[in-house]
C-alpha cells in the first residue's frame, strides 16, 4: 500500500507530467471507487490542472475549470491501488466491468492516467470536491509527521496516556497522517521498540528518540524515490524496506531472523534481538494452529 513516501512521490511525478494540460473526460470504471456526487465528474471537461499535493495518504490533483471554484480530485489508493500514466489513451471511455481498472482520466492531448486496483477488496476511493477538507478522511487527519509543527512535544502529547499498543498509533491516520503498516514496521524496527509496547509508557528520552526516527525514515524513503517514475517506486518501496514483508529474512542489522505477528487482514514484521529483547512476540493465530 502507498504510504507517505510513495504519496509524495506520486504527486511529484504528476506535478511533472500533468500540470498545465487540460482535462478532456474522467470516467469511472468501477462505480463504487467515485464517493462524491458533486460537483459531477463532467465539470472536470476543459479544466487545466495547476499544481498536485498530498495530505496524509491521500493524492489531490487540482484544476482549474474554464469557470467557477477550483476543483480537488482527490485519491486513495488504499491497499491495491496504483496510478498508472500513459503517454497515449484510447479515446473511448474505458468499460465498466471486470478487471482492474478503476478510473480514467485522459487530457486533451490524449495522455492521460488509469487508477488500477489489483484483488477483489474494492477500497480504492476517488472524490472530487471544491474543498478537499470536505473529504472525511482528510478532515480527521493528524498532524504531517515532515512539518516542522510535528515536534517531540506534539509527539508526546499524542503518547500521553494512551493505553495503545505502539504499532496502531503509528499506523492510526487521525493520530498522524500517512504511515501505514510498512513504515511503522520500519520506524519501529530502527527506534528498537516492540512493536506492543504500550505508547503511554515512553519515557521523554523515547519519545525524543522515536520523533527522530519518524522523520529520518520517512524522509529516508522521500529521499530515496525522489524522481522516480510512479512505475518504479513500487519496486524502490520494497527494496528499501529492511524488516517489514521480509519474515523469514535476516535482520539487516543483527543477522537474526525476521519475525511475524498475523493479524485478521494484516500482519507486522519485527527483529526479535533489535526489538523485543530476544523474546518472539505471542502470534495469537499460531499458537492457535499448533494446538
Ligand atoms: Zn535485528
Amino acid at each position: 500500500m502507498p504510504e507517505l513516501p510513495e504519496v509524495a512521490a506520486l504527486a511529484a511525478d504528476l506535478r511533472e507530467r500533468a500540470v498545465g494540460r487540460v482535462i478532456d473526460r474522467a470516467d469511472v470504471a468501477e462505480f463504487s471507487v467515485l464517493k462524491t456526487y458533486d460537483p459531477p465528474l463532467t465539470a472536470l471537461r476543459g479544466a487545466r490542472i495547476t499544481g498536485t499535493a498530498r495530505r496524509g495518504k491521500f493524492l489531490d490533483l487540482i484544476a482549474e475549470p474554464p469557470e467557477g471554484p477550483q476543483l480537488h480530485l482527490v485519491t486513495h489508493l488504499a491497499r491495491a491501488g496504483w496510478l498508472r500514466w500513459r503517454d497515449a489513451m484510447p479515446e473511448a471511455p474505458p468499460k465498466p466491468g471486470k478487471g482492474p481498472l478503476a478510473f480514467r482520466l485522459r487530457f486533451t492531448d490524449g495522455s492521460g492516467f488509469d487508477l488500477t486496483e489489483a484483488g477483489t477488496r474494492k477500497r480504492l476511493a476517488v472524490y472530487l470536491t471544491t474543498d478537499i477538507n470536505q473529504i472525511p478522511g482528510v478532515a480527521s487527519l493528524g498532524p504531517e509527521p515532515l512539518d516542522a509543527s510535528f515536534t517531540p512535544e506534539v509527539l508526546a502529547a499524542i503518547l500521553g496516556g494512551r493505553r495503545t499498543q505502539i504499532k496502531g498509533v503509528l499506523r492510526d491516520q487521525k493520530l498522524i497522517a500517512g504511515i501505514g503498516n510498512a513504515y511503522s514496521d520500519e520506524v519501529l524496527h530502527a527506534a528498537k521498540m516492540s512493536p506492543f509496547r504500550l505508547a503511554s509508557s515512553l519515557s521523554p528520552q523515547e519519545i525524543a528518540d522515536l520523533h527522530a526516527v519518524i522523520v529520518g525514515t520517512l524522509r529516508e524513503a522521500i529521499d530515496r524515490s525522489d524522481g522516480l517514475a510512479a512505475s518504479d517506486l513500487k519496486k524502490e518501496k520494497k527494496a528499501g524496506l529492511r524488516v517489514h514483508g521480509r519474515a523469514g529474512e535476516a535482520c539487516p542489522v543483527c543477522g537474526d531472523t525476521v519475525r511475524e505477528v498475523s493479524f485478521a487482514d494484516s500482519a507486522l514484521q519485527y527483529c526479535p534481538t533489535c526489538q523485543t529483547g530476544g523474546k518472539p512476540l505471542a502470534d495469537r493465530r499460531m499458537s492457535r494452529l499448533l494446538k
